[in-house]
This record gives structure tokens, sequence and C-alpha cells, in this order.
């Protein structure tokens, strides 16, 4: 989608904090970071609504996100 920030940021167009990324999931930290860990886990292709989203793409954005939480509560 043309006018979608995340579609553009997957695509190069704008910068962004991507910090990891599968096939078909993007994982990224909030430009204005005002709570700490604030992190984005977001599907590479533009779906509508979250039920649009296919099946296997969001066992992956949820295996995803498990990764990033393990991830902080080691780390921080
Ligand atoms: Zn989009």
């Amino acid at each position: 989608m043309e006018n979608c920030v995340f579609c553009r940021i997957n695509k190069n167009e704008l910068p962004s904090w991507k910090v990891y990324e599968t096939e078909l999931t993007m994982v990224l930290l909030a430009k204005e970071m005002e709570v700490q860990r604030h992190t984005l886990v977001i599907p590479k292709q533009h779906y509508k609504d979250v039920t649009d989203i296919p099946t296997a793409t969001l066992a992956d954005m949820m295996e995803v996100a498990k990764k990033i939480i393990l991830h902080y509560e080691k780390i921080l």
C-alpha cells in the first residue's frame, strides 16, 4: 500500500530501527520510545485487519514476539 508507513519501511523507502525480521514479520523499535521496550511486531505484508492476516503469518508474529520478550527479559 503506497501511503502506509510500514509498507514503505518494509521497502526501505523510509528509515527505521528494524531490529529483527523473518520472511513474514518485522520488528521495529518505536521512533518515540516513551515507554521502555516499546517494540512493534508487525507483518511485512499489508493487511487491513488482523482477521485478514493468514494463520501462518500470525503464528510467525507470535513466535517472534515471544523471542523478543525473552530477549528483553534476559538483557533488561
Ligand atoms: Zn502497510
